[in-house]
């Protein structure tokens, strides 16, 4: 039976308008009736369970094919555990027991055989273990999607679909088919969650806060509108509401067209002030293509991603290979590598065995290379240091919150050349190191580190978190973590301030530096560099030049003295519909 009409609210998190029939993938297992059946029924039911279980070997290699295309060897090892799991014949022979024995049908069959090997791995000490139950249970529920009729069976529809679940892993949306995906629709995640991160590089719109009830309630032959502007969702809309949406997403499309037609003119304002706009990557893309959005080079590679799979850790000549390629593909162009950020939402289980209550104020990026993990750290370093002869690299760390994280990584560093020497192997001698300002403790001393760094790049998603105390990937306090909080405001400016007079440049990396009503404070404060998504820059770029320097730092003065961030916010778009009212809905 179909939903009936109806639109709900939901967050945007990308850009643009998905219409399309929905498909459903992973989320947890869910619960089902338990069937029993005939005796007579036992060798038809046996054969169902076979014919679903070879679709799902099939199906996986397919996507660790794909990803192979796509990505790095070491991220479609992804599939390799749950291949095994399809492969392993005490699973397959647990399941053809409860058949036979217990009598039951073979989806019954194969969620008992999860619940009972998953809870064995959930109650071990092992964190990497514990972790092989989630994959249990993601093959399970793949298996049993392709026994039902109006099974999953994802990328095997004729038509792209949307995709709704309740979460996405970062890995699984990498590992998407561009071509069969129109959109996301997902329960869990924010913004800045890496999720979303992902779909705006992949250029797809994407909505979360989905409620519950609806995903569940939500088939195959459920048609949905995401409207990732506004992050409406309209489920079975009716004729005159669908034409209406295809006539905004050809409008969308049409500004989109034109603005990448303008893509290779400079982000300069009106009075004349530069800002350079620079890509955030995630994987291994294409620079070229990368560069025909507009980019002037990369401001963010999140070379943590190249760590996602606990089965296999990139050693220093792959590393090497992979920052090489770049390097040579981005020419002259700047490329700022950030050194592997593993922690908060970003686990590997391979490297991190030691669970903790609060993650993202825990062990991560640069406090677990300098603590835990310093083999890794070292590696990466000096995988970076040999390609940085190939281009025009810049080295970022991340999670920075004191001065001594610096100094010990320059000591690092300075070992490493001496150890590189010895050893005769050519590197880059003189590879500027910058700090990422995402913590406030680093915003409020950015004086004392703009003295030992060469440039900064303030992480505004993570800044904000710290600053408000709220959780980037919880949707309970959404309501809570907002850019134009003038306390952020304050601490941009500082930090812009305290690195001119140590004629270093500051960059922001985190999302404001694509969000429209963002800008013009940015650009108030002296931010000299944007980086970005690519999809994002030919719409930045344009808005930039209707702005005027002047004009927005005196915003960002009025902005800072604001109460709260509603204010702040409505002061952007009173300024956006004077000077670019075309670009106010995106
Ligand atoms: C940030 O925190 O703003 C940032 C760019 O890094 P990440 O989103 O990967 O934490
Ligand atoms: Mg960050």
């Amino acid at each position: 039976m179909r939903v009936p009409t109806c639109t709900v609210q939901a967050t945007p998190v990308a850009g643009g308008i998905a219409i399309g029939r929905v498909m459903r993938i992973h989320g947890e297992v869910r619960p089902v009736h338990q069937v029993t059946i005939d005796p007579a029924d036992i060798p038809a039911e046996l054969e169902r369970f076979h014919a679903a279980l070879d679709l799902t070997r099939d199906q996986l290699q397919k996507l660790q094919n794909k990803l192979r295309e796509k990505l790095h060897d070491s991220e479609a090892g992804i599939f390799d555990a749950h291949l095994l799991l399809v492969e392993d014949k005490t699973m397959t022979m647990e399941v053809e027991r409860g058949i036979s024995e217990e009598l039951v049908d073979a989806e019954t069959a194969v969620f008992r055989a999860v619940d009972k090997f998953a809870a064995a791995f959930s109650a071990v000490e092992d964190v990497y273990l514990r972790e092989r139950a989630g994959d249990i249970r993601d093959v399970g529920q793949r298996i049993a999607d392709n026994l039902s009729s109006a099974g999953v069976q994802e990328f095997a529809y004729d038509e792209p679909r949307i995709v709704i679940a309740a979460t996405l892993t970062p890995s699984e949306t990498v590992g998407m088919d561009r071509e069969k995906v129109l959109g996301f629709a997902v329960e869990t995640g924010s913004a800045t969650s890496h999720t979303a991160i992902l779909a705006r590089s992949l250029q797809l719109p994407a909505v979360v806060g989905l409620s519950r009830e609806l995903l569940d309630s939500l088939t195959v032959a459920d048609k949905i509108i995401v409207d990732g502007f506004s992050g409406k969702v309209i489920v079975n809309p009716d004729p005159g509401t669908e034409e209406a949406y295809r006539v905004k997403k050809r409008e969308a499309d049409d500004i989109f067209r034109q603005l990448r037609g303008e893509s290779e003119l400079h982000a300069v304002t009106t009075d004349g002030f530069v800002i350079e706009i620079v890509a955030n990557v995630e994987a291994q893309e294409d620079y070229s293509e990368i560069r025909k959005n507009g980019a002037n080079g990369i401001g963010l590679f999140r070379t943590e991603f190249l760590f996602m799979d606990d089965r296999h850790l990139p050693d220093e000549d792959e590393q090497f290979e992979i920052y090489k390629k770049l390097m040579i593909s981005a020419g002259n162009d700047p490329v700022t590598i950030r050194t592997m950020d593993i922690g908060g939402d970003k686990l590997n289980s391979g490297i991190v065995r030691t669970e903790e209550q609060n993650p993202f104020l825990g062990l991560r990026g640069i406090r677990l290379c300098l603590r835990e993990r310093r083999d890794l750290f070292e590696t990466q370093l000096r995988a970076l240091m040999r390609a940085g002869v190939h281009g025009n690299m810049q080295i970022m760390l991340p999670m920075i919150s004191c001065m001594d994280e610096l100094l010990e990584t320059k000591k690092i560093i300075a070992g490493l050349k001496v150890e590189l020497t010895v050893r005769g192997v050519p590197f880059a001698d003189s590879i500027p190191l910058g700090v990422m300002i995402e913590t406030p403790s680093a915003a409020m001393t950015a004086d004392r580190f703009a003295l030992e760094a060469d440039f900064f790049s303030i992480g505004s998603n993570d800044l904000i978190q710290y600053t408000i105390a709220a959780d980037r990937s919880n949707e309970r306090v959404a309501h809570l973590y907002r850019p134009g909080h003038p306390a952020i405001l304050r601490l941009i400016r500082f930090t812009v301030e305290e690195a001119l007079k140590q004629n270093i440049p500051v960059a922001v990396c985190g999302q404001i530096a694509e969000d429209t009503l963002m800008i013009p404070f940015l650009v108030g404060l002296g931010v000299n560099e944007l980086s970005m998504s690519p999809v994002a820059m030919p719409l930045i770029k344009k808005l930039i030049r209707s702005l005027s320097m002047h004009e927005c730092g005196e915003l960002a003065a009025k902005a800072m003295q604001c109460d709260n961030s509603g204010d702040v916010m409505e002061l952007s778009r009173d300024m956006i519909r004077r000077c670019a009212p075309e670009l106010l809905d995106f």
